[in-house]
């Protein structure tokens, strides 16, 4: 079987065939950067970085674009609240964004370029669609006439019927799954203050669904592999994309779109506006670990809706820690060499592969995961693995981390926190009733490297920190 995924285009799982044999060009719409993101937002981005990952696994050439929009009604009002240019309000927020992105980390796309680095590109799309007969100008601003791209509403699975065309909407997000006139060029207004662009097309600024056309077509040309966000994306964005570079280009924009489903809290999508969100920094602050919220943030398939809590936070330590301890066996291992090692390494990895190419069936390819470790203890345990062994049982899980990114293949058992020390003061006690002695000695050094002193008294063993 090959790659496949679930393809909003056609509803239905397609095999991946890409524009150009063994590269893969795709682009995902990025953060609104008008303030911190909260972890919804980062389910979607942590969605990208595992598609980016298993195609570059998979052995594909990726070119991957991610646009910052930092130019919309919230941005613009930040930056009017704090008396800042929006420039200086935004580039902060982009600052938080990747730095935030590097602790979970979420691998960067090859480019992140900003919509107001694009205006010309912008408006030239707008005088190209007004040439075309798909834009025209009403009271200096230029909308999209909705009922001159005859297949409008199909990507969305509108249904047409009754709609009342003609009608214009200046608002970038609107609920309603209408069919409307929107917004290409928002003529300036008092509201905006300084914010505007002197263009042929008058003063004024770009509408958000017109930078994602205008960058993925500059960047990636037309029909290319792969377009994502989230489903709320779906309807009025994507599909307003759809009409802006199809009307441009007479060409598909994209081949696959993959749509990821929300991050919830109690039943409703974790949102700004409903005030019931996290930050990253609300949850390292309460003791979690980035690898753990990267874990608990990608347990579920991306098509799945995902309830964020504590137990699955829990969860997420509980599976780190079975992780952490096949890590620090590996560490320690002074068997004598198993024979089946590599076999039964390439059979999870096969596994592993055939979970991911149906349309990245993450949580099989988790349990795959975790079999692979308990066979690697089993083995451990058995006196099967020695140094030798160990490393390629590493090849392997090194591999795969190239996918999942919260492995720490040879950090693991360093013993920085207090519930790490005590696994490894764990490692060593078994290693002293298996009588290995040389095992316990070197658990014993490992953690005074690590300025931890143990001492063995009657009822068990103590540590402290020099
Ligand atoms: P924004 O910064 O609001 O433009 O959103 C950036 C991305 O986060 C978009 O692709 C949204 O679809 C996505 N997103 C927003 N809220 C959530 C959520 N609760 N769960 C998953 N993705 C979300
Ligand atoms: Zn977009």
């Amino acid at each position: 079987m090959s790659l496949r995924f679930y393809n909003t285009l056609t509803r239905q799982v397609d095999e991946f065939v890409p524009r150009d044999a063994g590269k893969v060009a795709m682009y995902s719409c990025g953060p609104t950067v008008y303030d911190r993101a909260h972890i919804g937002n980062f389910r979607a981005f942590l969605f990208v970085d595992l598609l980016r990952r298993y195609l570059k696994y998979r052995g594909y050439q990726v070119f991957s674009v991610m646009n910052l929009t930092d130019i919309d009604d919230k941005t613009i009002r930040g930056a009017q609240k704090e008396g800042v240019s929006l420039r200086e309000f935004t580039d902060r927020f982009i600052q938080i964004f990747f730095d935030e992105w590097d602790v979970l980390r979420i691998q960067k796309a090859d480019l992140h370029p900003r919509a107001t680095d694009h205006i010309p590109e912008m408006v030239n799309l707008v005088q190209t669609l007004t040439e075309r007969g798909h834009a025209y100008e009403a009271d200096r601003s230029y909308y999209y006439k909705v009922e001159t791209f005859p297949t409008y509403g199909q990507f969305a699975r509108l249904d047409m019927s009754g709609m009342r065309l003609g009608e214009r909407v200046a608002s970038d997000e609107y609920e309603k799954e209408s069919a409307r006139d929107f917004a290409l060029w928002k003529g300036w207004g008092t509201d905006d203050g300084d914010v505007f662009w002197d263009t042929a097309l008058g003063k004024g600024r770009p509408g958000w669904h017109l930078e994602c056309s205008a960058m993925s077509l500059k960047y990636l040309g037309k029909d290319f592999d792969i377009h994502t966000g989230g489903v709320d994306l779906i309807f009025p964005h994507h599909q307003n994309e759809i009409a802006q570079t199809e009307g441009v280009t007479d060409k598909r924009l994209a081949r696959y779109w993959l749509h990821n489903e929300h991050l919830l809290v109690e039943g409703a999508k974790m949102s700004k506006s409903l005030g019931n969100f996290y930050t990253l920094e609300d949850l390292t602050s309460q003791g979690w670990k980035p690898r753990e919220i990267r874990y608990a943030l990608l347990s579920a398939h991306y098509r799945q809706k995902l309830n964020f809590t504590q137990a699955g936070l829990e969860a997420a330590r509980g599976g780190l820690e079975r992780i952490d301890a096949c890590v620090r066996n590996l560490k320690f291992a002074e068997g004598a060499g198993a024979q089946d090692l590599p076999a039964m390494l390439a059979g999870h990895e096969a596994e592993f592969v055939a979970a991911m190419d149906d349309d990245l069936n993450y949580p099989n390819a988790l349990a795959v995961l975790f079999n692979l470790i308990r066979d690697v203890n089993t083995l451990c345990a058995e006196q099967k693995i020695g140094p030798t062994e160990a490393e390629v049982a590493r090849g392997t899980l090194r591999k795969l981390d190239s996918v999942f990114g919260f492995l720490d293949v040879d950090q693991a058992g360093e013993g920085e926190s207090d519930e790490e020390i005590e696994l490894l003061i764990q490692a060593r006690n078994e290693a002293r009733k298996a009588k290995d002695w040389a095992a316990a000695d070197r658990i014993r050094q490992e953690l005074a490297d690590r300025n931890v002193i143990i001492e063995d008294r009657a009822g068990g063993t103590v540590w402290h920190r020099k």
